[in-house]
């Protein structure tokens, strides 16, 4: 098998709810990846945050209305925490799976960040879902204090926040540096922390880029292979949740371009998902996308499952 350079987007919705539940989620993400860093792919890892940013900016903003000492916390450095701790146990899996295994591979996360256009619309029509899922009333009450709140893809509502395009990653240097390395760097996280550059300085911008999008920014600036988006589905759907839903096994872009203008991808969630695999299958020749489900990984890499995007 052709030892490839590979980007593995995991989703934070994927991650669990909580510390105990991410802890054991990163055990079977650590297999999954193992199993292809034994095939000799350099690998570098990227995660969603979208369930933990939400948490930690609540949680942030609770302690500001409760003590005084508490200054307020800007969503960039939110995203910036979220990746130390989800990073940390997802090292740690990963240190422990390979030696496991008798592999001595440094594993290690980069605090990423992911620059943004100032200007893009993106800021005016928050439209990236954050933080736990909430019922009618329980929205209508968030809303009330300020927040602005969406319904995702039928599993309830969610906060939203402005979600921008990523221009560059900051640190594609360093990681196209440790795979070169042989090392396994886990960047980029929850979309990387989103700066807008102010001549040579870096201002954090109140956003949470999509992981979707930024991972497959990451994989075309360090001339990747492939890209393989992790998520708790098998495959794209069509009619998704409805009687006539259909599993897709491949998706090329003059489909793609059909079914998303009919609506079968839910913004916020999989649009993003097929939309990322879409730029990045464009962006060079024999560039590789699939979507699968985290535990279908090995099934999915080896073309047993999931659904393939084609350019
Ligand atoms: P992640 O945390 O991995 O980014 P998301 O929750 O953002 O995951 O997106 C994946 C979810 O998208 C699926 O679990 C599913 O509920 C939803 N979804 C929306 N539209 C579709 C579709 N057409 N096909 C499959 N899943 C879809
Ligand atoms: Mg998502």
């Amino acid at each position: 098998m052709k030892q490839e350079r590979i980007v593995i987007a995991l989703g934070g919705n994927a991650l669990g709810d909580n510390l105990v539940e991410q802890m054991e989620a990163v055990k079977g993400t650590a297999q999954a990846i193992v199993d292809l860093i034994e095939e000799g792919h350099e690998i570098v890892i990227v995660h969603g945050n979208g369930p933990q940013v939400g948490m930690i900016n609540l949680a942030l903003e609770a302690a500001g209305k409760t003590e005084a000492k508490t200054p307020p916390i800007p969503m960039s450095v939110c995203v910036a925490m979220s990746q130390g701790y989800i990073g940390y146990d997802l090292q740690n899996a990963l240190r422990e799976e390979l030696a496991n295994r008798g592999i001595n591979k440094p594993v290690a996360t980069i605090v990423s960040q992911t620059v943004v256009d100032a200007n893009d619309p993106a800021f005016k029509d928050p439209a990236k879902p954050i933080g736990a899922f909430y019922s009618e009333a329980e929205a209508k009450e968030m809303e009330a204090k300020g927040y602005t709140m969406k319904e995702d893809a039928g599993r309830g509502y969610r906060r939203v926040v402005a979600s921008p395009k990523p221009v560059d990653i900051v640190e594609k240097d360093t990681v196209d540096a440790l795979l070169k390395a042989g090392q396994i760097p886990i960047a980029v996280g929850g979309g990387g922390i989103p700066v807008c550059k102010d001549g040579n300085s870096l201002h954090g911008a109140s956003a949470v880029v999509d992981k979707d999008f930024a991972s497959a920014k990451l994989a075309e600036m360090i001339g990747a292979d492939a890209l393989i988006i992790l998520t708790a589905v098998e495959k794209v759907a069509i009619n998704y949740g409805k009687p006539d839903e259909k599993w897709l096994e491949q998706l090329d872009q003059e489909t793609a371009k059909q079914y998303i203008a009919e609506g079968h991808f839910a913004p916020g969630s999989m649009l993003p998902k097929v939309q990322a695999a879409l730029a990045f299958v464009a962006s060079g020749p024999e560039r590789r996308s699939l979507i699968t489900m985290l535990s279908k990984a090995k099934e999915g890499i080896a073309g047993k499952t999931g659904t393939v995007i084609v350019n």
